[in-house]
């Protein structure tokens, strides 16, 4: 581990610093609380040892805003405070300030050992934990056929970029696109095919899309769902155009289809510059419903093609 040790006295620094080392940790010296804050931003330690008496900034200061700033990044750093035995009061106003546990003063290098050998199997379980929180929450917004962000992740992103729209008066398109006649493709060349038909298609909409904001998810069955911020209508049609074009291009064999030899998609476009006055939920119906209107004539006119 990274263990950052704040501590106003040289000789107890020396002995903390000598015996951390030993244990094959990394060590970083701060001689007060002010130092400690600094290189908790700069070097982001993986342990705090915090001294409660120093100059200029005491632990208690160093270990609330420490413990603040985690709070708002959402991570967690152990701290351990050193305090003198008589000091009873320190440890209580030590952990109510956030540190997770106490070292009596003068540290015996033992009970220093053991300490750290707890604090750092709560630092691998913490670790662990945040891996797997962090696999589930992309698990949650990911198709799992396709692996495209599914509806889940539309509905948020679409929350978000409606409200930046507002504040911004800028214009808001949204692309709903649908592979044509393909119960005809699932009906000929089976279920199995038919899914990677999906998978295919999915790629090529992501890999069309250039900006990274526009982003492709899959909004139902055989329908994706593009969202492109900041994008005007005549914008909106041309990557409407491009998407159609690419799917087109790729050559998948659709013997069945009545309207071409190959996969093909259709798309219905609409933009808007959302209002304030309007709610954001009925903001984003009115949109889609006009994306999915437009997407129902691109059907009539023949498929392949975009309208709105
Ligand atoms: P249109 O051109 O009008 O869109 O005709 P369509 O046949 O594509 O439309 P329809 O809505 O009648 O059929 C959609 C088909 O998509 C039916 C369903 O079996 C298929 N489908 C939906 N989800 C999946 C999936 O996850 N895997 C596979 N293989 N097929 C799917
Ligand atoms: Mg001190
Ligand atoms: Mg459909
Ligand atoms: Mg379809």
């Amino acid at each position: 581990m990274k263990i950052l040790v704040a501590e106003d006295t040289k000789a107890g620094m020396a002995f903390m610093s000598a015996h951390i080392k030993d244990m094959g940790h990394e060590v970083i010296e701060a001689v007060n609380g002010q130092e400690a804050i600094d290189l908790f931003y700069s070097d982001r330690p993986d342990l705090i040892l915090m001294d409660v008496h120093m100059p200029i900034k005491d632990g208690l200061d160093a270990t609330r805003e420490i413990k603040a700033e985690c709070a708002k990044r959402d991570d967690w750093i152990p701290i351990v405070f050193l305090s003198g035995l008589s000091e009873a009061g320190d440890v209580v106003e030590g952990i109510e300030a956030g540190g997770d546990d106490y070292l009596s003063k003068p540290v015996d290098p033992v009970v220093l050992k053991a300490k750290l050998m707890a604090m750092e199997r709560i630092w691998e379980m913490k670790r662990q934990l945040n891996e797997a929180l962090r696999e589930l929450e992309l698990i949650s917004i990911l198709d799992p056929l396709t692996q495209i962000y599914n509806r889940r992740f539309f509905n948020d992103q679409m929350r978000k970029e409606y409200k930046s729209a507002v504040r911004d008066q800028a214009p808001l398109s949204v692309l709903l696109l649908d592979i044509d006649h393909f119960k005809l493709f699932n009906d000929n060349y089976g279920h199995q095919e038919g899914d990677r038909c999906l998978k295919e298609v999915s790629q090529i909409l992501k890999t069309t899309l250039s900006r990274p904001l526009d982003v492709v998810s899959r909004y139902g069955g055989e329908e994706f769902v593009v969202v492109l911020p900041g994008t005007p209508h005549s914008g909106a049609q041309i990557i409407a155009g491009r998407l159609i074009e690419a799917v087109m291009l790729k050559n998948i064999e659709h013997a069945h289809s009545t309207t071409s030899k190959v996969v093909t998609i259709s798309c219905g476009v609409a933009t808007s510059i959302p209002q304030r006055g309007k709610s954001i939920a009925e903001g984003i119906k009115d949109i889609v419903e006009k994306a999915d209107r437009n997407l129902y004539r691109a059907k009539q006119a023949g498929r392949n093609q975009s309208c709105g």
